[in-house]
């Protein structure tokens, strides 16, 4: 089969491979629709999680299992099925204690295109089939349904992480993708202020379609000056980070209350050391909390979110701005995300 692969650092291209093997309890998929995502830049170019060497790219979409293992028992070839990004081991006991994205291991749920190949290809394997497939609903659009492997339940893990409470004010860093699904996230659970970091104007449209109340451009001024003006000096109870860099922290413990709140949720592809300031952080004792995690994947989680998705309270067909047709599109899709014209939010390729 054919594959689209990381080479090396820096480098991407079609391989031939293998068609994966389906081991009892596992599943093999054929992609129906696929996204590229910021995570495979921060792969590939920044070489962040270290060297590759002909891995397949690729950790979202939903797709139709042409295969299933011995002991699968809730699905079978044909089946439509949404994939998350997260594939964790559910029988690990790191899953048992309720961190099934550290299954084996530190990050180890995260498989596709981390540990082993990725969705873009003709066809990939999922490990714990009935552990990590959800149905697709009739009726929801695969292409936005593709949101749903990363783009959905990762941005709603930003406001779990910060433990948004109604009538929070929240402060959102970062309004790509994931962050725009920050904000959704926030707005579902009950905030009531929610200051936007960005400043592409595509995503500051769609963030205040989700709920923002202010966008903060970075271009006007210092962003934690911002919102401090604007909370009257008093600063947020939340912070979601999605965005940014190792200095990224530091704003967003200044911008935050005593007793407050820091989800992250960013990828920082480079740098060694994440700044936290001493004073504002209360010289140790200001009940900051900074919880930074990789969203827990599994099949319960893709059921319940794309009951969201069915009850009409998240449409996360906003995000999608590029719909490419044909697996070989996945390069000029992949280089959308790479270079972010100022238009685009999220590709998306429709395979047949
Ligand atoms: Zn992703």
């Amino acid at each position: 089969m054919k594959g689209y692969a990381m080479l090396g650092i820096g480098k991407t291209g079609w391989i031939e491979k293998e068609r994966p093997v389906c081991g009892v309890l596992d599943a093999i998929v054929r992609p129906i629709a696929i996204a590229p995502c910021t995570s495979d830049v921060h792969t590939v170019w920044e070489g962040a999680l270290g060297d590759r060497h002909d891995l397949i790219l690729g950790h979202e979409g939903v797709g139709e299992v042409v295969e299933v293992g011995s002991l699968v028992k809730d699905f079978k070839p044909g089946d439509r099925v949404i994939v998350p990004a997260i594939t964790p081991n559910w029988s690990a006991v790191e899953s048992q204690a309720g961190f099934s994205t550290h299954c084996d291991g530190m990050l180890g749920g995260w498989k596709f295109s981390n540990t082993k190949d990725g969705v873009f290809a003709e066809f990939f394997h999922v490990n714990d089939a009935d552990g990590n497939l959800a149905i697709l609903p009739d009726g929801v659009d695969p292409a936005a349904a593709t949101m749903l492997s990363d783009m959905i339940p990762t941005g709603l893990h930003g406001s779990e992480l910060a433990d948004v409470q109604y009538g929070d004010k929240v402060c959102v860093i970062g309004i790509g993708p994931v962050g725009l699904m920050g904000v959704a996230g926030a707005a579902l659970r009950g905030a009531s202020n929610i200051y936007a970091v960005g400043s592409r104007e595509a995503c500051a449209k769609v963030a205040k379609e989700y709920g923002a109340t202010d966008i903060i451009n970075y271009k006007n001024g210092s962003i934690l000056d911002q919102v401090m003006e604007k909370t009257k000096g008093k600063g947020v109870d939340k912070v979601i980070i999605a965005g940014g860099d190792v200095d990224t922290m530091d704003e967003a413990i200044k911008m935050l209350k005593p007793g407050g709140k820091i989800g992250n949720i960013n990828y920082l592809g480079s740098g060694d050391y994440i700044k936290i300031p001493r004073v504002e952080w209360g010289y140790g004792m200001s009940h900051k909390s900074i919880i930074g995690g990789l969203m827990p994947g599994g099949r319960l989680r893709m059921e319940k979110l794309v009951s969201l998705m069915l009850t009409g309270r998240l449409d996360p067909s906003k995000l999608i701005t590029h719909r490419f047709e044909g697996l070989d599109k996945i390069e000029p899709a992949l280089m959308l995300m790479k270079d972010k014209p100022r238009d685009v939010i999220k590709p998306v390729v429709i395979i047949k």
